[in-house]
Order: C-alpha cells, then sequence, then structure tokens
C-alpha cells in the first residue's frame, strides 16, 4: 500500500519537479543519510548529509508561486500567544469564545526526534469553519488562503505557519534549555534540494533561528500554562 507521503509526493510531482535524490531520501529509500548539526544564533539546525552523493539537503520557499503547505493543511496548534492575536485579529472580544467557535482541542501521537512516540494535545485553529475533530491531522485547504496565495490572517498568523517547514524541540543542555530545528519532510513541499554546501542556506537558518527560537520557546510556554501539553512515551 502506498505511503501518505508516497501519495503526498506524487501528487506534488505533477506540479514541481522534484529531484530523484531528494524523493529518495523523503521516502526513506537512503542508508546513508546522517546527521549534520550547525548552531546558528541560539538554535541547532540539524540538516540530513548524503555521504555517498557528498551533499545536504537543502530548503528554499517557492512562495507566491508555491502555496502547497496552506492548501494541503494537517493541523494548527495554537500557542497561548496566538490564541490571544489570532482572536484579536478575528474580533472576538473574549479570547474563550473565539476558543469555543474557531478551534478544535486534538490529541495526536508524532514520531519524536530520535524516533520515540510524543503524544501531543492542543488547541487547533480550525482550518474550515465546520471542522470536526476526526478531522484532524487530515490535508485540507486552509480557509484564510486567498486566491493568490495570501494568508488573510498574517501577520497574525500561528506561529506554526511561520516555522514551516521546520519543526523544533526543546532539550535540556546542562540546566540550559536548548533549542533544536530540523525539517519535516511530508511530501508536500517542493522546496527542498540537494547542494554540496550548507554555506547557500547559512542567510535563511539565520532569517528561521530567530522565529524558531521563539516560537518554541513560546510553545513550551503554552504547555506550562496548561493549554497543551507534550508528552514523551515509549
Ligand atoms: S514552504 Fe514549501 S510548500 Fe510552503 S509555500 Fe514554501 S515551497 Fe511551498
Ligand atoms: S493560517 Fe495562513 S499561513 Fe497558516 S495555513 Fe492558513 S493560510 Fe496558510
Amino acid at each position: 500500500m502506498q505511503s501518505k507521503i508516497e501519495e503526498a509526493i506524487d501528487l506534488l510531482s505533477k506540479d514541481w519537479k522534484i529531484e530523484p535524490i531528494i524523493r529518495d531520501f523523503v521516502l526513506g529509500k537512503r542508508n546513508d543519510a546522517s546527521d549534520f548539526q550547525i548552531k546558528i544564533n541560539d538554535v541547532i539546525f540539524h540538516i540530513p548529509y548524503l555521504s555517498v552523493d557528498d551533499g545536504y539537503i537543502l530548503w528554499k520557499c517557492y512562495w507566491p508561486d508555491c502555496h502547497n503547505c496552506c492548501n494541503r493543511q494537517g493541523r494548527l496548534p495554537l500557542t497561548s500567544s496566538d490564541l490571544i492575536t489570532i482572536s484579536k485579529n478575528m474580533k472576538y472580544g473574549r479570547v474563550s469564545d473565539f476558543i469555543k467557535n474557531e478551534t478544535n482541542v486534538n490529541t495526536w501521537e508524532e514520531k519524536g526526534p530520535t524516533g520515540n512516540s510524543i503524544i501531543m494535545t492542543m488547541i487547533n485553529l480550525k482550518r474550515k469553519s465546520d471542522e470536526t475533530q476526526a478531522e484532524d491531522g487530515t490535508h485540507i485547504r486552509c480557509r484564510f488562503l486567498d486566491q493568490k496565495g495570501y494568508c488573510g490572517l498574517h501577520p497574525s498568523r500561528p506561529g506554526v505557519c511561520y516555522l514551516y517547514p521546520f519543526s523544533s524541540w526543546l532539550e535540556n543542555e546542562k540546566g540550559r534549555a536548548r533549542v533544536h530545528a530540523t525539517f519535516q519532510f511530508t511530501g508536500d513541499c517542493p522546496g527542498f534540494y540537494f547542494a554540496k554546501s550548507v554555506d547557500e542556506m547559512k542567510e535563511i537558518l539565520t532569517e528561521y533561528s530567530k522565529v524558531i527560537y521563539d516560537y518554541t520557546m513560546s510553545s513550551s510556554r503554552t504547555n506550562r500554562e496548561n493549554f497543551g501539553y507534550v508528552s514523551m512515551g515509549l
């Protein structure tokens, strides 16, 4: 049976040229991949390195020509800061009314950075006004995406939208919180490419390091404030 990632990348390949090396890596067909770590500002980025071809998997965004991540949105978890800014943007006087009308509370399981299982509970912004909890994690065109590819919530769109296609986590390093980030390979983004040096992505990594750091700290605060939680399973 075809995996969800394979389905997604096949769909993507109808409109975008995906390098065979990227396709193979995303589908888990490369066994020469290792983790190259680079620290930029306060974030440690984990970039895949392919030893046989001696190069890295890097990324750039094709927006506004592409808006696939908004067109095939899987889930929009909100941080406590998102709840305040987006409810204001949507003209709600009370955050509790916004939560009641515009969000679903969902629990889901994700693979963690070391392949472990992570249980997450968050308040998720509905991607269509009548979204049900059963649709959580399915791909839906986000209701805020307009015909030209612009986001109707911008600039107060959810922090997670600024983060894509990175995902991030916090680790305790000798008593200090250290933020880590890596790419999400869902098969939905045409921006990944193979390159011989990480240098050409340094500017983007620098730009994202602040976004990722702020989002990860805000996400951790959200959990501490009991708006959501993350628990590490087996
Ligand atoms: S992040 Fe990827 S999917 Fe989203 S707009 Fe950019 S290129 Fe497209
Ligand atoms: S909220 Fe905006 S940026 Fe986020 S998925 Fe929807 S349209 Fe895209």
